[in-house]
C-alpha cells in the first residue's frame, strides 16, 4: 500500500509551481526571436531607423526602401549592426 503523506503533495505541489514561470519564460523567449536592428540609408550612410525583425522570416539581411531627412527623399536602407 502506496501512502501519500501530506508532506508529499505539498512537495508535487511545490515542483508544479517551480516549473511555471520557466514554461512562461520559455514561451517569451520565443517573442525575443525578434532582434533589434538598424536601417542605414545606402545613399548618405546615416542610420535612420532602429527597428525589430523576425530572424526566422528574415534571415538575411533586411532591405527596405523609406524615407531619409538627410536626402529628403526615400532611398534603399540596408540593415547595419
Ligand atoms: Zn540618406
Amino acid at each position: 500500500m502506496v501512502y501519500y503523506s501530506g508532506e508529499t503533495i505539498f512537495g508535487l505541489f511545490f515542483v508544479l509551481q517551480m516549473n511555471l514561470p520557466k514554461r512562461a519564460r520559455f514561451y517569451q523567449r520565443g517573442d525575443n526571436m525578434r532582434t533589434r536592428i538598424t536601417l542605414a540609408c545606402t545613399e548618405c550612410k546615416n542610420r535612420n531607423y532602429d527597428t525589430k525583425k523576425d530572424k526566422k522570416t528574415h534571415p538575411d539581411r533586411m532591405e527596405t526602401k523609406k524615407y531619409c531627412r538627410f536626402c529628403r527623399k526615400h532611398t534603399l536602407h540596408k540593415e547595419t549592426k
